[in-house]
């Protein structure tokens, strides 16, 4: 029969990293460095169930987990889904997003600062204020209307992920079997220019190999892809880059953010996620047809239930997302690797030793034991994206911002 100390000992024994706390080192260093996170699904999460996250929470981002990290730009995600593009709502729920992004640093000003441009990093930064970009994941909030980029740049969004998990107005999804405009649709591509002009990222997170290589061909400025593991791990998963596309993003001068989610740097979850949005689709297409010839439709929540009790969670390690950033260094070089971790995304399928923003200092551990210096840390932990960030800036045709 087990005791509970034996069970505490076993426990401790299977997961190393858990037992030790980060290194002192790793603690100072990541107080030092500026880390960007280019990928937090905090508002959303805010939109589903409030906190305040200038305190205390359960969520994986909050004020004092980010200090506890060393985390300074966090840029936010203003997510909207395939399904509130075709429903019209995304434009509505994008807003409300942003919002509340606006409303967590108006009430903790001394804790929160909305960020539009790195120039104002080493001021805000003071004091310890974590600083909130946003990027806006999915275009679908454009409605399809370029006077919207406008609208969404003024509100402070600095960049979009063209397209999410279905084909929109402006790209083909990864993730979605129909392939619509083979690429960018032609408002797709009036966006990317536009974009540039007003010095907002593009990034290729998300859409399909043919939209991304249009897009990093058109951009002038350099291209990020937010939060995209590498494909080599994950073979057939269009939502992880491919090698040609992470060499032609770093082509252009631009990052790939490595993210943290099992679903992305574990191949079996990776398999999984590719096929559940594969036969959901044609779930989808099924119930299309049968609504169209007035027959009764396949219900969607308890085929998800099912998929969900077919397919248990699967974990992941540390080691699984430090064996991407490696990979990335190697392939395309230490400039353009960087951190788009999904936080408050992935429902909490994320590494043992990688729970929340304030875990950083194992990830900075993890770079340390792999041989990086500390100043190929820091390109990584955010200062590759702020490169990329003021090269953008730089290009944008300045008299056309307003
Ligand atoms: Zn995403």
């Amino acid at each position: 029969m087990k005791t509970a100390l034996t069970a505490i000992a076993l426990a401790l024994l299977s997961t190393p990293l858990l037992a030790n706390p980060p290194s002192d080192e790793a603690r100072q260093l990541a107080q030092k460095l500026i880390i960007v996170d280019t990928h937090i699904d905090a508002p959303g999460m805010l939109q589903d169930g409030w906190r305040d996250l200038s305190g205390e929470t359960d969520r994986e981002f909050d004020w004092p987990k980010s200090r506890a990290g060393g985390l300074d730009v966090a840029f936010m995600s203003i997510y909207t889904s395939a399904a509130e593009d075709a429903a019209g709502t995304a434009y509505g729920i994008a807003n409300q997003q942003i919002d509340a992004v606006w409303a967590l640093a108006s009430r903790a000003p001394d804790k929160f600062a909305v960020l539009t441009s790195p120039r104002d990093i080493p001021r805000l930064r003071r004091n310890g204020r974590v600083l909130l970009p946003l990027g806006m994941e999915n275009g679908a909030p454009l409605a399809g209307k370029i006077e919207n980029l406008h609208f969404f740049y003024k509100r402070g969004v600095r960049y979009i992920t063209l397209a999410h998990s279905a084909a929109n107005a402006l790209a083909d999804s990864s993730y979605g079997a129909a392939r619509k405009w083979n690429g960018l649709s032609p408002f797709g591509r009036e966006v990317v220019t536009e974009m540039n002009r007003l010095g907002m990222m593009v990034d290729v997170s998300h859409i399909s190999d043919d939209a991304a290589a249009e897009a990093i061909a058109l951009s002038r400025a350099p291209v990020i892809a937010s939060h995209s593991a590498f494909r080599h791990f994950t073979p057939d998963f269009e939502r992880n880059i491919s090698d040609a596309l992470a060499k032609a993003v770093a082509a252009s001068g631009g990052v790939v953010q490595i993210p943290f989610g099992t679903a992305f740097v574990n191949p079996q979850a990776a398999a999984n996620l590719q096929a559940k949005f594969r036969q959901r689709d044609a779930l989808q297409q099924r119930n299309a047809a049968a609504r169209a010839a007035g027959q009764p439709e396949e219900s969607v929540a308890e085929w998800e239930a099912a998929w969900a009790h077919e397919h248990p969670r699967l974990s992941t390690d540390i080691e699984a997302v430090l064996a991407q950033i490696d990979y990335g260094v190697k392939l395309v070089g230490i400039d353009h690797i960087g951190i788009g971790s999904d936080f408050d995304g992935v429902g909490g399928e994320l590494p043992e030793q990688l729970r929340s923003v304030a875990d950083f200092p194992r990830l900075i551990d993890g770079l340390k034991a792999r041989g990086y210096s500390e100043t190929d840390i820091g390109k990584i932990m955010g200062g590759n994206l702020l490169r990329v960030w003021r090269e953008v800036e730089a290009l944008a045709l300045v008299a056309d911002r307003h």
